[in-house]
Protein backbone atom coordinates (compact mmCIF):
# COMPACT_ATOMS: atom_id res chain seq x y z
CA UNK A 1 0.00 0.00 0.00
CA UNK A 2 1.39 3.34 -0.64
CA UNK A 3 0.80 5.98 1.99
CA UNK A 4 1.26 9.57 1.63
CA UNK A 5 3.74 10.10 3.21
CA UNK A 6 6.95 7.47 2.36
CA UNK A 7 10.13 8.06 4.09
CA UNK A 8 13.18 5.83 3.93
CA UNK A 9 14.21 4.16 7.35
CA UNK A 10 17.34 6.41 7.42
CA UNK A 11 14.93 9.64 7.54
CA UNK A 12 12.35 8.18 10.05
CA UNK A 13 15.44 7.17 12.18
CA UNK A 14 16.66 10.58 12.24
CA UNK A 15 13.16 12.08 12.62
CA UNK A 16 11.84 10.36 15.52
CA UNK A 17 14.13 9.55 18.91
CA UNK A 18 14.78 5.78 19.56
CA UNK A 19 11.81 4.88 21.40
CA UNK A 20 9.29 6.29 18.65
CA UNK A 21 10.94 4.73 16.35
CA UNK A 22 10.66 1.41 17.59
CA UNK A 23 7.04 1.30 18.07
CA UNK A 24 5.82 3.41 14.78
CA UNK A 25 8.29 2.02 12.76
CA UNK A 26 8.73 -1.48 13.96
CA UNK A 27 5.58 -2.40 15.64
CA UNK A 28 7.17 -2.54 18.77
CA UNK A 29 4.90 -2.36 22.40
CA UNK A 30 5.66 0.34 25.33
CA UNK A 31 5.35 -1.03 28.78
CA UNK A 32 1.57 -0.94 30.07
CA UNK A 33 0.68 1.91 32.82
CA UNK A 34 3.91 3.89 31.95
CA UNK A 35 2.97 5.91 28.44
CA UNK A 36 2.08 9.31 28.89
CA UNK A 37 -1.77 9.46 27.66
CA UNK A 38 -2.94 6.16 29.74
CA UNK A 39 -5.21 8.18 32.00
CA UNK A 40 -5.13 11.61 30.09
CA UNK A 41 -8.50 13.43 30.12
CA UNK A 42 -7.78 16.02 28.55
CA UNK A 43 -9.99 17.29 25.34
CA UNK A 44 -8.27 17.57 22.23
CA UNK A 45 -7.29 15.38 19.13
CA UNK A 46 -4.56 12.96 19.00
CA UNK A 47 -2.58 13.06 16.15
CA UNK A 48 0.24 10.87 15.07
CA UNK A 49 3.46 11.29 15.76
CA UNK A 50 5.22 10.46 12.88
CA UNK A 51 3.27 12.57 10.51
CA UNK A 52 0.69 14.59 12.39
CA UNK A 53 -2.44 12.84 10.54
CA UNK A 54 -5.47 13.44 13.36
CA UNK A 55 -6.17 10.01 14.57
CA UNK A 56 -8.42 10.07 17.20
CA UNK A 57 -10.65 12.54 19.49
CA UNK A 58 -10.54 12.72 23.59
CA UNK A 59 -14.57 11.83 22.83
CA UNK A 60 -13.91 8.53 22.30
CA UNK A 61 -11.29 7.54 24.56
CA UNK A 62 -12.55 5.53 27.71
CA UNK A 63 -10.98 3.67 30.58
CA UNK A 64 -10.19 0.25 29.99
CA UNK A 65 -7.61 -0.53 32.65
CA UNK A 66 -5.41 -2.28 30.42
CA UNK A 67 -2.77 -0.03 30.61
CA UNK A 68 -2.64 1.52 27.16
CA UNK A 69 -4.93 4.74 26.04
CA UNK A 70 -7.90 2.95 24.87
CA UNK A 71 -10.51 4.46 22.18
CA UNK A 72 -13.90 2.94 20.54
CA UNK A 73 -13.45 4.78 17.35
CA UNK A 74 -10.97 6.48 15.36
CA UNK A 75 -11.98 10.06 14.39
CA UNK A 76 -12.45 9.10 11.13
CA UNK A 77 -12.53 5.41 9.81
CA UNK A 78 -10.12 5.95 6.96
CA UNK A 79 -7.60 7.64 9.92
CA UNK A 80 -6.45 4.27 10.26
CA UNK A 81 -5.61 0.92 8.46
CA UNK A 82 -6.18 -2.08 9.79
CA UNK A 83 -3.87 -4.99 9.34
CA UNK A 84 -3.69 -8.76 9.93
CA UNK A 85 -1.18 -9.71 12.66
CA UNK A 86 -0.19 -12.97 13.08
CA UNK A 87 2.55 -12.25 15.07
CA UNK A 88 3.88 -13.73 18.69
CA UNK A 89 1.42 -16.63 18.06
CA UNK A 90 -1.82 -14.79 17.93
CA UNK A 91 -4.10 -13.59 15.45
CA UNK A 92 -4.67 -9.72 15.98
CA UNK A 93 -5.50 -6.98 13.89
CA UNK A 94 -2.72 -4.05 13.89
CA UNK A 95 -3.64 -0.69 13.76
CA UNK A 96 -1.57 1.42 11.62
CA UNK A 97 -2.14 5.19 10.62
CA UNK A 98 -2.94 5.64 7.02
CA UNK A 99 -1.18 8.47 6.29
CA UNK A 100 2.55 6.94 6.57
CA UNK A 101 1.73 3.54 7.78
CA UNK A 102 3.12 3.72 11.21
CA UNK A 103 2.05 1.34 14.04
CA UNK A 104 -0.14 2.76 16.75
CA UNK A 105 -1.37 -0.33 18.09
CA UNK A 106 -3.99 -3.36 17.80
CA UNK A 107 -8.12 -3.02 18.11
CA UNK A 108 -9.77 -5.53 20.43
CA UNK A 109 -13.43 -6.58 19.76
CA UNK A 110 -16.25 -8.12 21.93
CA UNK A 111 -14.43 -7.70 24.88
CA UNK A 112 -17.83 -6.19 26.70
CA UNK A 113 -17.49 -2.62 27.26
CA UNK A 114 -19.95 -0.28 27.60
CA UNK A 115 -19.17 1.49 24.08
CA UNK A 116 -21.17 2.25 21.86
CA UNK A 117 -19.07 0.14 19.23
CA UNK A 118 -17.78 -2.16 21.64
CA UNK A 119 -14.23 -2.02 20.19
CA UNK A 120 -11.09 -1.32 21.75
CA UNK A 121 -7.88 0.09 20.20
CA UNK A 122 -5.56 -0.43 22.59
CA UNK A 123 -2.96 2.50 21.13
CA UNK A 124 0.30 3.19 22.28
CA UNK A 125 0.99 6.99 23.51
CA UNK A 126 4.57 7.23 21.89
CA UNK A 127 2.74 6.82 18.67
CA UNK A 128 0.65 9.50 19.56
CA UNK A 129 0.65 13.30 20.22
CA UNK A 130 -2.15 14.93 21.93
CA UNK A 131 -3.65 18.21 20.60
CA UNK A 132 -5.61 20.40 23.57
CA UNK A 133 -8.50 21.55 22.20
CA UNK A 134 -8.95 25.67 22.96
CA UNK A 135 -10.32 26.19 26.50
CA UNK A 136 -11.70 29.09 25.76
ZN1 LIG B 1 1.14 8.90 10.51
Amino acid sequence: MAYNVEKSDQEWREELTPNEYAVLRQAGTEPAFVGEYTDTKTKGVYNCRACGAELFTSDTKFESHCGWPSFFDPKDSDAVELIEDRSHGMVRTEVRCANCGSHLGHVFAGEGYATPTDQRYCINSISVKLVPADES
